[in-house]
Order: C-alpha cells, then sequence, then structure tokens
C-alpha cells in the first residue's frame, strides 16, 4: 500500500467572516492511499481554532512509515496513531482508508454505515461581512431552503445583519454565533432571534463558559446547539445539562466512526443532531454526507463556498443532499483540474 499527500488551496467564493476570523482562503491536505489499482482519498482542513495547521499535517505525514496491508480494524488503530492527536489528519487518513477499503469490497460508506437514503436540507453559510453584499449572497443561497447566518458581534449589528436579511426572504435561519456573546446578549438574542423564524442557536458563549450556556438554555426559547464544545463522544456526559444538541464535524472528531459514535451516544442523552463542516472540499463533505440520514440537521455547505472544489461527490437537488453513486465515497476527479494539478488523484 502507498500513502501520498498534496497540498491545495481552496479560494472562497465571498471572504468568509466569522466572530473571530476572515478568510480569503484556506490551504488543506489531500491524503491519498492506494493499493491494487485502487485510490482511497481523504482530506485535512486543519483549523486554528483548534490549534492545527497545514504545516502540522504536512510535518506529521513526512513522520510517518510505509504501509503494511491491514483488516479494517487495525487500519483504523493505525490512522489514529499516526494522526498523532491531530484530528483533521486523523480524518485524512481515516477516509481514505475506509474509502479505500469500500472500493476494495465493492460497498458505499452509506451502506457500510446502514445509513439509508433519508437525505436532508443543507443549510447554505451567509458569513460576516460587508453588509452591502447581504441582498447579491441571499440571491446567490436562492437554491437552498434554510441559510446559516454567522453572528456574534455585538447585538446591534447582528440584529442588523437578520433585518436586512429578512427584508429579503422569510426563509428558515439557523444562527451561529461562534462563541462571540456574553449571557447578557444572548439572553436578549435568543429572545430577539424567536420571533424571526430562526430554528436554533450555535454556540452562544465560549467554550468554557458551560455555567452561562447552561442559564441561557433554561431562558432560551429557542435549542443552543454545541459546536465548539462538542468535539468527540467523550465531550457529550459533560455538556448534556447546556445544550439542546451537538454539532458533529469530520476535521474535530477524527473519523465517520467517531461521527457514528456520536450519533449514537446523543441519541442517548435525547440530545438533536447536526452535521456540520469546515470549509472544505468534497472530499470531506461526501464523506459526511453518508451519515446525514442518521442525523437532524446538515449543515454540509463548505465545498458550495469555495470556487475550485478538484472533486465531484455528493450534490444538492432542490436543496437536498444527494450522494454519488458508485463504491466507496463514489468521488470523481473533476478532469478540469487534473492537467493542472498532476498531484490530485
Ligand atoms: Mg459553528
Amino acid at each position: 500500500m502507498n500513502l501520498n499527500y498534496t497540498t491545495y488551496r481552496i479560494i472562497c467564493s465571498h471572504p468568509f467572516g466569522i466572530s473571530r476570523s476572515t478568510h480569503d482562503f484556506y490551504d488543506i491536505v489531500y491524503v491519498y492511499i492506494s493499493d491494487g489499482g485502487y485510490v482511497g482519498r481523504g482530506e485535512a482542513a486543519p483549523s486554528l481554532r483548534y490549534g492545527e495547521s497545514t504545516d502540522k499535517v504536512i510535518r506529521q505525514l513526512e513522520s510517518i512509515d510505509s504501509l503494511n496491508s491491514m483488516t479494517l480494524d487495525e487500519g483504523i488503530l493505525w490512522c489514529k496513531k499516526n494522526a498523532n492527536g491531530i484530528s483533521s489528519l486523523e480524518a485524512s487518513l481515516s477516509t481514505a482508508w475506509l474509502d479505500l477499503w469500500s472500493l476494495k469490497k465493492q460497498r458505499s460508506i452509506s451502506d457500510f454505515f446502514k445509513s439509508g437514503n433519508n437525505m436532508l436540507y443543507t443549510s447554505f453559510t451567509i458569513s460576516i461581512g460587508d453588509l452591502d453584499l447581504i441582498p447579491k449572497k441571499i440571491e446567490e443561497a436562492k437554491t437552498y431552503n434554510i441559510l446559516k447566518i454567522k453572528l456574534g458581534v455585538n447585538e446591534e449589528h447582528d440584529k442588523n445583519i437578520i433585518k436586512l436579511i429578512r427584508n429579503e426572504t422569510d426563509k428558515l435561519i439557523r444562527v451561529d454565533a461562534n462563541e462571540g456573546w456574553d449571557l447578557d446578549t444572548g439572553k436578549k438574542m435568543c429572545k430577539w432571534l424567536a420571533d424571526h423564524n430562526v430554528e436554533f442557536v450555535e454556540q452562544p458563549f465560549k467554550a468554557q463558559n458551560l455555567r452561562d450556556t447552561a442559564k441561557l438554555r433554561d431562558l432560551s426559547p429557542l435549542p443552543l446547539i454545541a459546536d465548539e464544545n462538542s468535539i468527540k463522544s467523550s465531550n457529550i456526559p459533560d455538556i448534556a445539562h447546556a445544550f439542546d444538541g451537538i454539532n458533529i464535524k469530520l476535521m474535530k472528531c477524527g473519523s465517520l466512526f467517531e461521527a457514528k459514535k456520536m450519533i449514537d451516544l446523543a441519541h442517548e442523552y435525547d440530545m438533536k443532531i447536526m452535521l456540520g463542516c469546515m470549509v472544505e472540499s468534497s472530499i470531506g463533505i461526501t464523506a459526511m454526507s453518508n451519515l446525514s440520514p442518521q442525523v437532524d440537521f446538515a449543515d454540509l455547505d463548505g465545498n458550495l463556498l469555495i470556487d475550485n472544489d478538484p472533486y465531484i461527490g455528493v450534490k444538492i437537488i432542490d436543496g437536498k443532499l444527494k450522494l454519488p453513486s458508485g463504491n466507496g465515497l463514489g468521488l470523481t476527479l473533476n478532469p478540469e483540474y487534473k492537467k493542472d494539478f498532476n498531484n490530485l488523484k
């Protein structure tokens, strides 16, 4: 078996602004594990919020020795060990490994996880940025049924954004404060947003501020969903009193296997479940989409927010996710990218 990797710069269609940062592009790493004519693909989209970077991912990849043939379970352990605690790297290795294993077994990933085909609508993100661009962004989002709005700046600014959006559309909105509010702002905003066709509020406060989150949950007419507080399954028992649901991201939890464990545990705690993403391309988004029939909400739009996605995988039909047919992840490399990026497989 062979391990290959390459960096790739994904370009945002609009500068991607959230409460703590704005990006025009992100550098990601594609990982390929190949064997006997099959290539398994994975993607690492490292996040600085979690202390990860492309450099860190590449340095760790350079330290990995050659691969021997492995069973599925041995491969899962190998990915965890060789990622050395870098979750986005583990995500790329474990996705490539499962893709390769499923391709060789001639099975789809969806079949592997017994997901069924109840595909969800995905929300489409309107990030923080130039307020004058909001009508244009709403127009561009017209094929999506649900909008996800990044807030968390301050009460006045956040209300202005919602008012501007409500001038254009009455579509269902999901709000993500990305840890940007304090308790007072959180209380006022949740009350106010409840009158503006908002479905839930994601991560109102800093992850270390669970005490205020639990207080807000008691008062808020809107459900609260954990994102920065919800990394792996081990977090769920500690946050279940403060949140109504969790957001699971492949880049945070490290594998579809861990994501599935989070889904099952969150169900035991009677929590709502959303599948989310970083700004990433179709490898990561397609991988996670395979679990979407098992959850309540999909926010799998990272690949829709970039202009140069080299892969073709999950599609959006009438606002709903639609998995590609075929074994493994069912991905293909867009032929237009083949000639300019010969490291892509
Ligand atoms: Mg979030």
